[in-house]
């Protein structure tokens, strides 16, 4: 018999419902809540509240909203506070219930701006912790790249702080005064480029980047390890800020988050600098990273016409600390850069205003100059193992594995800041790291990957007991042979061994 349709009556009361019930068994929240701890949010910002006034929403409860507002790539808070009671496995994971009342969208901005990003950023290295002891992470080769993150602001709202039409106006003077309280508060950041003349009047935090047409942007700075791709590190700059300069705080961060020492860093040729090539020689890093130098001589030679000799066909003699040019002059000590720790040497200007070779050498009409750096010979061995099989082989794959990151990343819509201010896009980069390694260890936990570990557990115990059988096989083995070896030796000595 057909069933029909009863008109819809909204009970009062419900018996038999369990929200726990409701959730399906292998839902990924499920898996999220049982091997991340999100409780140690609560001490972690106990000193951001006072002991009197309201109770706020506890901590845990909000870094989950976070945490689902990045994992679900929800357009906006508010989006998700009005989604959060229809979506039943979302309220078990926050631990609400059917009835319980739905704070406004606005407590996690207050939190946000309560605690800052430092609970984010021991919410990212707990994790990565996590992975470490979960064996996800080798950490001995590590990778490093830097990508851009839209601002959340128009480029229209760029000013030119020297035009005096800007200058006039009434909201320059206020932007002025936003800039200094920033640049008080970012004192003790020394790496900090400011972009002194175009600033957002929308995000003054943001960096102006490109030729031709500008973009308002940020850069991410991540370190991903080899084995499980899992990132180990990430650091939050304004947009303008050279890649370059981070390789030594990114390596440090890597080894403190993972207590590991990476023995190999590899990255592209905007890493290649001297001071990283000297910062890897002194503490015994592989530098799997091509010469910035090379590099951009190479493209300068494409684009001159007419090319001049370069460096590598000047010979250094160190006996006499002079470079010998292709004419045959030697070029000596001209001046002594501290800055650079360099020394510039020059060819006499008689020798060059004579030589058949100057058009091909110089265009400076005082002569031609060489550069010097006073570790110049560790600099020439390092750009040397850079250019080995491995480094190379290393670059290539540095390639696919970073872009592998990034494209999982905007998945959870890392290339499009939500908020703005530096504080608040580290915040959303922290989550969205948390997010891609906790996606790694949801992976490790599937129970596939648990029986693929008990069998490789299985194998290497038995690896390990046929290694207890071994030095008595190797043993027998090596006299079998030193035996065979014995009896040739003795038939060729006595003119037997055609016979043998
Ligand atoms: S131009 Fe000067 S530096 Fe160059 S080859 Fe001639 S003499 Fe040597």
């Amino acid at each position: 018999m057909m069933g029909l349709e009863e008109p819809n009556q909204a009970k009062l009361f419900y018996t038999d419902f369990h929200l726990e019930s409701r959730v399906r068994e292998n839902h990924p929240l499920r898996k999220i809540a049982k091997i991340i701890d999100f409780s140690f949010a609560s001490d972690a910002v106990a000193d951001c509240y006072g002991k009197n006034g309201n109770v706020s929403i506890p901590p845990t409860v909000i870094l989950k909203l976070m945490f689902l507002l990045v994992f679900y790539n929800v357009r906006s808070e508010r989006e998700l506070m009005s989604t959060l009671p229809e979506r039943l496995d979302w309220l078990w994971f926050i631990g609400f219930d059917l009835d319980s009342s739905i704070p406004g969208h606005s407590v996690l901005s207050k939190a946000r701006a309560r605690w800052g990003s430092g609970l984010f950023k021991l919410f990212f290295e707990r994790i990565v912790f996590q992975c470490v002891e979960a064996r996800l992470v080798d950490g001995k080769k590590i990778f490093m790249d830097a990508s851009f993150i839209d601002a959340n602001a128009s480029n229209n709202s760029v000013i030119d702080m020297k035009s005096l039409k800007t200058q006039i106006s009434e909201r320059y003077k206020e932007l002025e005064s936003r800039l200094n309280e920033l640049q008080e508060k970012e004192s003790d950041r020394q790496y900090r480029e400011m972009n002194n003349r175009y600033v957002s009047t929308t995000d003054p935090e943001a960096g102006i980047f490109g030729k031709g047409k500008s973009n308002l942007c940020y850069k991410t700075h991540r370190v991903v390890e080899e084995r499980s791709e899992i990132i180990t590190d990430v650091e939050i700059t304004a947009g303008d800020v050279d890649e370059g300069q981070r390789l030594e705080l990114l390596w440090k961060a890597h080894k403190k988050n993972t207590e590991i020492e990476a023995q190999t860093v590899v990255a592209d040729s905007k890493y290649g600098t001297i001071k990283n090539y000297l910062f890897c020689a002194e503490n015994n890093i592989q530098a799997h990273i091509p010469d910035l130098k090379t590099k951009g001589a190479k493209k300068k030679e494409k684009k001159a016409k007419n090319k001049i000799f370069p460096d590598t066909l000047f010979k250094y003699d160190i006996v006499t600390d002079t470079y010998i040019c292709p004419g045959n002059n030697r070029l000596k000590r001209k001046s002594y850069h501290a800055s650079r720790a360099s020394v510039d040497y020059a060819a006499a200007k008689k020798d060059c205003a004579s030589c058949d070779l100057r058009n091909q050498c110089t265009r400076n009409k005082d002569g031609r100059t060489i550069k010097r750096h006073l570790q110049q010979d560790t600099v020439n061995i390092m750009r040397e193992k850079s250019q080995a099989y491995k480094s190379k082989q290393d670059i290539r794959k540095r390639q696919h594995l970073m872009e592998r990151s990034f494209a999982k990343a905007t998945r959870y819509g890392f290339d499009r800041a939500r908020w703005r201010g530096l504080e608040r896009v580290s915040i959303q980069e922290f989550l969205t790291c948390c997010v891609q390694n906790i996606q790694a260890l949801i992976k490790q936990e599937s129970p596939l990957k648990q029986a693929a570990a008990m069998a490789l557990k299985q194998e290497s115990y038995e690896i390990l007991s046929y290694k207890h059988a071994m030095p008595n096989q190797i043993k027998s083995f090596f006299k079998n042979s030193l035996e065979f070896f014995a009896n040739r030796f003795r038939y060729a000595n006595s003119g037997l061994l055609l016979l043998s």
